[in-house]
């Protein structure tokens, strides 16, 4: 059953706040972005301290929120549901985007939506590219994963059997001694160095059936980058091509095996131009189309969250107060699409 939305009143504002990204975005019915706002915690060494980002969501919910409003042109009053991203990712983090919106929903008296947050990705990546079907490849901080839609879910072709490929490349940049000057990220800085790379080192690549795993990757470069034996640049340019082609070959295997007409690209690590490169060639020998989302939609944030609960609201599905605790191990494919149409 589709929900009817209050004439005048047909926009969803969305909350994201799974790991160290804070955000709101208003989108209409028909999928107008209004606003998306988004505040990174960064921290000042090492990765992410789930409590600490838990800490900076909590202090500038208000002010995002007050943004995002200010960004759309609307009152409270306009909004129609309220959605936030339930999961996966990390618990303190997910609780403080939950208990905002419960507070707002309850506030506004209009119905919650929890939101898986890799549908969010590939839902708005569908939306800013066009894109019908594709086989998605989401690549950040916290996730590798090769999805499409089949029978009814997202089913999940290939993914990481231990750490993110953005976790890998920004390790091995902690590592390096690289500083984040200008919120630059450490993939776009190893990105950078990898361009007057010249000599490809051997590194561990390893596939196993359709899955990767890059810990073995990650220590491998590590202890090679502490020998000081090879150029940075060549350590980067190797990291880069052995983890990016590893990702190419399970991605192209899913495109094989599904047959579907797109690739898309998306999350933190698809700004990566060579990553690009090596996806659009094998999109080319495929006949399929190839696109990458925009980075302010491809990252963590509260515009895609807003439209996956769009879409999920549209569709008859709500979350009681009582459903709606955190899931810290939401995987893609228990969530049920009833949006789409069986081909
Ligand atoms: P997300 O988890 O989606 O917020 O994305 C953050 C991840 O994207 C981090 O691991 C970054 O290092 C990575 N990243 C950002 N820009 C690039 C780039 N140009 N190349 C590779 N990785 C990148
Ligand atoms: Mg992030």
């Amino acid at each position: 059953m589709v929900q009817k939305l209050r004439k005048n009143f047909a926009y969803c504002l969305g909350i994201e706040s799974t790991a160290d990204d804070f955000s709101v975005g208003i989108v209409s019915a028909d999928g107008k972005i209004l606003s998306n706002v988004i505040s990174a915690y960064i921290p000042e060494e090492g990765g992410i301290h789930p409590r600490e980002a838990a800490r900076h969501h909590a202090q500038v919910a208000g002010e995002v929120l007050e943004r995002a409003f200010q960004k759309a042109g609307i009152t409270p009053k306009d909004i129609a549901v309220v959605a936030f991203s339930q999961g996966p990712g990390l618990g303190p983090c997910l609780r403080t985007g939950a208990t905002a919106a419960r507070a707002l929903a309850s506030y506004l008296n209009v119905p919650l939506v929890g939101v898986n947050h890799c549908v969010a990705h590939i839902e708005i990546g569908k939306l800013t590219e066009q894109a019908k079907d594709p086989v998605t490849l989401y690549v950040s901080g916290g996730n590798t994963i090769v999805a499409a839609f089949e029978a009814k879910r997202y089913c999940v072709f290939g993914e990481t059997l231990d750490i993110a490929i953005g976790n890998c490349l920004d390790v091995f940049a902690r590592e390096a001694g690289f500083k984040q000057k200008e919120g630059k990220p450490f993939g776009a800085i190893i990105e950078q160095l990898a361009t007057q790379g010249k000599e490809l080192i051997p590194l561990p690549y390893v596939v196993k059936g359709m899955d990767l795993s890059f810990s073995g990757l990650l220590t491998a470069v590590i202890q090679l980058l502490h020998k000081g034996k090879y150029r940075l640049e060549d350590l980067c340019y190797s990291l880069q091509e052995v983890a990016f082609s590893m990702l190419t070959e399970v991605t192209e295997r899913a495109l094989a095996h599904t047959e579907k007409p797109e690739i898309l690209l998306t999350g933190g690590v698809a700004a990566n131009k060579r990553l690009q490169t090596m996806l659009d060639s094998i999109a080319n020998e495929h006949d399929a189309k190839f696109s990458v989302v925009p980075k302010e939609f491809a990252l963590d944030n509260g515009a895609m969250i807003a439209w996956a609960g769009m879409l999920a609201f549209q569709h008859g599905i709500t979350t009681s107060v009582e459903e709606s605790f955190v899931r810290l191990k939401w995987r893609l494919e228990e969530v049920h699409i009833p949006w789409i149409k069986e081909a």
